[in-house]
C-alpha cells in the first residue's frame, strides 16, 4: 500500500450467504475507502474449517460483484496464511508477550466451575503467566496465549462510538494458538489486518469487545493501531434481533425472489444508520462525496422490509 492511503477491508465469514448486516458493512467499507481515494480489500475468513464452505464464499463473492462492491485485487482467503499467523505468535513468545500454557481441560474445567459457584466472571487465571516451562511434563501439549495488560485500561476512540475504556483487569490472557498449532480467529484477524496494509476498521459492533483484546497483539508486536469504527448492528422492525420473521434473508433472495434493484439494496443499506438530511434516493456519486464515519449513527438501525419493497 502507499503510505498515508486508506486500506479498508470487508472480512466475511463463510459460513453463510452474505446478509443485508454484512452487506452493510462492506456498503461502508467501500464507501470510506471511495471517499478517501483508498482501496477496499476482500478478506474470506475460512479459519473455520468445520463452518465454512464453497458454496458460501460463492454467494458472498456473488452478491458482492451484484451489488458492485467490487474489492481492489485478489480476495485473501485466511486460511493459507495460517503457517503466518503461528510465525506472529511465536514471536509474540519470543519477546516475552506471550507464553505457553499448559493447563489441562480437566483443570480448565474445575476452574470454571469454581468461579460459576463463586459467581465470579468465568475466564482464565493465568496460572501459566509467570511459571516456568521447566515445570510443565516432558513434551506435554500446550496453547500461547497472550499476555495481556493487567494494569490500567484501555481506550479505544472509536469513529463511530466515540471513547471507550476498559479496565485491563477484564481482559484474558486468551488463546493465540490452539495445541494443535492452528491459529485463533483473534490472532489471525489481527495478522491479516497488519499484513494487508489495513488503517480503517469498520465492522459490527459486535465486535468491539474484540478490539482491545486485539489491540494487545498489536501492541505486542509493536505495529501501528488502525483506526476503529463498530457499526451498530440492525435490528429487526420489532427491536428484536434481526431474523428470517422479519424477512432478513440473503442479500440472493432480495435479487432473485424479491426482484430487488441493487441500487436501490445499495441506497436501502446506506441510509440503515447513515443519513444525508432528508435524501431519500442517494446517487453513488453523491454517497461517495458524502459519506464519513462520523456521520454514522450511535444506535441499532430497524430494518423495515415495507420500505425496501417500496424504493
Ligand atoms: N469474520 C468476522 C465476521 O464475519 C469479521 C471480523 C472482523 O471484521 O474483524 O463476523
Amino acid at each position: 500500500p502507499v503510505p498515508g492511503q486508506v486500506v479498508t477491508r470487508f472480512a466475511p465469514s463463510p459460513t453463510g450467504f452474505l446478509h443485508i448486516g454484512g452487506a452493510r458493512t462492506a456498503l461502508f467499507n467501500w464507501l470510506f475507502a471511495k471517499a478517501s481515494g483508498g482501496k477496499f480489500l476482500l478478506r474470506i475468513e475460512d479459519t473455520d474449517r468445520a463452518r465454512s464452505t464453497q458454496p458460501a464464499i460463492d454467494a458472498i463473492l456473488d452478491s458482492m460483484t451484484w451489488l458492485d462492491l467490487n474489492w481492489d485485487g485478489e480476495a485473501i482467503f485466511q486460511f493459507e496464511r495460517a503457517p503466518r499467523h503461528a510465525e506472529v505468535a511465536h514471536q509474540l513468545l519470543a519477546s516475552g508477550h506471550a507464553y505457553k500454557c499448559y493447563a489441562t481441560a480437566e483443570e480448565l474445567t474445575a476452574l470454571r466451575e469454581s468461579q460459576k459457584a463463586a459467581k465470579l466472571p468465568m475466564r482464565y487465571d493465568g496460572r501459566w503467566r509467570d511459571r516456568d516451562e521447566s515445570e510443565a511434563p516432558e513434551g506435554a501439549p500446550y496453547v500461547v496465549r497472550i499476555k495481556a495488560p493487567k494494569d490500567g485500561a484501555t481506550t479505544i476512540v472509536d469513529q463511530v462510538q466515540g471513547s471507550i475504556t476498559v479496565q485491563n483487569a477484564e481482559l484474558d490472557d486468551f488463546v493465540l494458538l490452539r495445541s494443535d498449532g492452528t491459529p485463533t480467529y483473534m490472532l489471525a484477524v489481527v495478522v491479516d489486518d497488519h499484513d494487508m496494509g489495513v488503517t480503517h476498521v469498520i465492522r459490527g459492533d459486535d465486535h468491539l469487545n474484540n478490539a482491545f483484546r486485539q489491540l494487545a497483539v498489536i501492541r505486542g508486536m509493536g505495529w501501528p493501531e488502525p483506526i476503529y469504527a463498530h457499526v451498530p448492528m440492525i435490528h429487526g422492525s420489532d427491536g428484536g434481533k434481526l431474523s428470517k420473521r422479519h424477512g432478513a434473508v440473503g442479500v440472493d433472495s432480495y435479487r432473485d425472489e424479491l426482484g430487488i434493484l441493487p441500487e436501490a439494496l445499495n441506497n436501502y443499506l446506506l441510509r440503515l444508520g447513515w443519513g444525508h438530511g432528508d435524501d431519500e434516493i442517494i446517487s453513488r456519486e453523491q454517497a461517495i462525496e458524502w459519506f464519513t464515519l462520523d456521520g454514522v449513527g450511535k444506535s441499532p438501525s430497524r430494518f423495515d422490509l415495507k420500505k425496501l419493497e417500496n424504493l
